[in-house]
């Protein structure tokens, strides 16, 4: 049984306390089936009328099942099982009274449960409702909830014994700034309560998660998880950083040959960056910055900072095209200063590969761009000092982490073009200083979304002709369901071949994930040469691409992709001057969620409107591309519902830090422990 516990992090008695419930089932009252609605979860009591074996023919395969009609004085509902056994059959039949748990569910015209719990009554059983709203909680193969819930029992029979130190309350002294659940709720309350919430405590406002017990619970799990980013990022500043130049002449040379003013949300920026790396100590801060708001000029400005310095900075992009789309933006701009970029991707030859390293290594370039092949072994770099990462979101932790170890301690900038909430950025980025350049370079025209059925196709391609006719390019964004590449891009090339077909006329190019990389080059090239009218993509150019004479867009199977997916896709028109536009196609039927995703592309060009939007709809998690790292696993805290406690959290964070340094440990272990990904966050 340890064994297994051990699974779930449960090895102390605390750890068990802290074992968390996901939700709860309200098995307190026996509900009259006459009463129930859809969605109900309800525990019901009535009589077998009717019980029989049927089929279910949907598509080609037949389904058995067993349909029983279940009533009691006020209605009637139907049961439907679709594995069951000869036993439970007999169970079900005519006559037997049944309690069941279950979920109601409206079907056509009447309502099912399916798949009910039940046992049967007998004159002599009296079944009695549960005292106390049931828990469920997290678990894993081999722990049956029951298993769970009597474990859970015992150690809270042990906490309420007196004089027991099972419980500590860190936060009753006067470590946190003063929160009113802090004081009048203890930590035993909070903990009983969380486990087995009393019956007349309605369902609907636990599951809101506002109960100051829930509270309480969930501001030392956020607080927890704060000391722990602030620890790490004290362990990552306290090592030596080299204090680097403001960029000097360079800089200015630099900014001076640029054919436009920088915003002065990027001027901003750029002279906070010079204040960080004026220090000993290694910079973390991440830039946000929507798409299209001209992070490029930012993280090349960083650059020259190391390299004025005598140093070096390395570039890394998530994918190829986005690397080289760097590489050549940085080359063009480094010549001017005389300056030698090296390029390094994983598909670079052996031979060129040999040469870059050579130049990495000897200090000849000063600058180095790529993806995450920077980081492999055997790359030594002569003397790095400023890394930029640009698209946070999509590398993980490690790639951060490995990198952090080719420079000693260089000074980090990390650029995200997906706008997170600020509260979230917080509580996620806790080990980041955060930048926002808010505010786009002038002349930008916001791009008109539109929302069409599939079924209007011919529309889509009349407005296509109408655009080229007007001069400007196009771009025609293939999505698929399947995770497959091969078959991406397969799509993508029948949809050119169709489209040419259609419009003989036109110069019809194709981009994709799997072509050869100076294949690719060759195309993005002919299009900003305007060589191509229409460009056919997998959502390969969905980061970094920038063609301005590019004014519309077409993305098939819009609902398909995510929020910030669509974004950032829409985020390459709208560039240049003339009027954009964004059509978003999509095939029926569509989930309430995607009607709701393809809503807010209809109705906000803002990047931190989507992403607000996007958490509420995906949750943190998602939003992060956390969810397999477990960074942004809360056991209780929700930092979209407890936005409101988030300042309490940090302003305690420091007190405590300041003066209480005592609980961090003992806070980090209860709420951390067994979460080895943190460590290494
Ligand atoms: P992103 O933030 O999405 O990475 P880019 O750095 O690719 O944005 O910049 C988008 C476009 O805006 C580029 O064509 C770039 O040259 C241009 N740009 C950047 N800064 C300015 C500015 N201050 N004024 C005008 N255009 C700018
Ligand atoms: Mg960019």
């Amino acid at each position: 049984m340890a064994e297994k516990l051990a699974r779930l992090n449960l090895h102390r008695l605390q750890d068990v306390l802290f074992h968390l419930p996901l939700r709860y089932e309200d098995r307190t009252k026996t509900v009259a089936i006459g009463s129930l609605y859809h969605s109900a979860r309800v525990v019901i009591e009535g009589v077998v009328e009717h019980s029989a074996i049927s089929f279910s023919r949907s598509g080609r395969q037949r389904r058995r099942m067993l349909m029983v009609h279940l009533a009691d004085t006020s209605g009637a509902i139907k049961l439907r099982f679709f594995n069951f056994s000869k036993a439970q059959q007999e169970t079900l039949c005519k006559g037997s009274r049944l309690r069941c748990y279950g979920e109601a569910r409206r079907v056509s015209n009447h309502l099912e449960m399916i798949h009910p719990e039940f046992t049967k009554l007998t004159d002599q059983s009296a079944v009695q409702d549960e005292k106390t709203l049931t828990p469920v909680y997290p678990t894993t193969e081999g722990v049956h909830q029951l298993t769970l819930k009597h474990l859970i029992d015992q150690v809270l029979a042990l906490l309420n014994q007196a004089d027991n130190d099972l419980l500590t309350d860190y936060l009753s002294g006067a470590a946190t700034t003063k929160l009113p659940f802090t004081q009048s709720m203890d930590l035993k309350a909070a903990i009983n309560f969380i486990h087995r919430p009393p019956a007349d405590v309605p369902l609907t406002a636990l599951e809101e998660g506002v109960h100051p017990s829930q509270q309480r619970l969930a501001f030392e799990e956020l607080l927890a998880h704060q000391l722990s980013l602030q620890q790490l990022r004290e362990k990552i500043q306290s090592q030596a950083a080299d204090v680097l130049s403001d960029g000097g002449e360079l800089l200015q040379l630099f900014l001076k040959r640029l054919p436009f003013a920088l915003t002065s949300a990027q001027a901003k920026v750029i002279e906070v960056v010079k204040k960080d790396i004026a220090l000993a100590r290694p910079m973390l801060r991440l830039v946000q910055g929507d798409v299209g708001s001209g992070k490029t000029v930012v993280a090349f400005a960083a650059c020259l900072m190391a390299v004025n310095a005598g140093r070096q900075a390395a570039v890394m992009a998530p994918t190829e095209i986005l690397a080289e789309q760097h590489f050549q933006n940085f080359s063009v701009w480094a010549d001017v200063l005389g300056l030698k970029v090296a390029w390094l991707s994983g598909k670079t030859k052996v031979k060129q590969r040999r040469e870059m390293l050579e130049i990495i290594s000897n200090g000849e370039a000063s600058i180095v761009v790529g993806t995450h092949a920077l980081f492999q072994n055997d790359v030594a770099f002569h003397h790095l000092s400023m890394v930029v990462i640009d698209e946070q979101h999509r590398f993980g932790v490690h790639q951060r982490l490995a990198l952090k170890n080719k420079g000693v301690s260089a000074h980090q900038l990390i650029m995200t073009a997906t706008p997170i909430p600020r509260t979230l950025a917080m509580t996620a980025y806790g080990d980041l200083d955060v930048s926002v350049i808010d505010e786009l370079p002038p002349g930008r025209t916001p791009v008109k979304t539109v929302v069409l059925p599939e079924a209007r196709r011919p529309d889509v391609i009349r407005r296509v002709h109408a655009a080229i006719a007007e001069g400007s390019q196009i771009y025609w964004v293939c999505t698929l369901v399947e995770e497959s590449e091969v078959l991406q891009c397969q799509a993508a090339e029948e949809t050119q071949i169709l489209l040419q077909e259609q419009m003989p006329e036109f110069s019809i190019g194709l981009v994709h994930g799997r072509m050869k990389a100076a294949d690719k080059e060759a195309v993005m090239q002919q299009f900003k040469n305007k060589d191509i009218n229409l460009l056919v993509a997998t959502t390969v150019i969905e980061v970094g691409v920038d063609v301005p004479n590019a004014s519309l867009m077409i993305i098939e199977n819009a609902e398909r992709l995510g929020l910030s997916q669509l974004h950032q896709l829409r985020g390459r028109v709208g560039r240049g001057s003339a009027a954009s536009s964004c059509v978003l196609m999509y095939s029926k039927p569509l989930s309430s969620t995607a009607k709701k995703r393809l809503a807010v592309m209809r109705e906000t060009n803002s990047g931190f409107d989507i992403a607000e939007e996007d958490l509420k709809i995906r949750g943190p998690g998602e939003v992060l591309g956390t969810k397999q790292t477990g960074m942004m696993q809360f056991r209780i805290a929700d930092i979209v519902r407890d936005e409101q406690l988030i300042a309490h959290v940090h302003a305690s964070a420091e007190n405590i830090i300041k003066d209480h340094s005592e609980i961090v440990e003992p806070l980090i272990r209860r709420w951390l422990s067994g979460s080895e990904q943190y460590g290494e966050v």
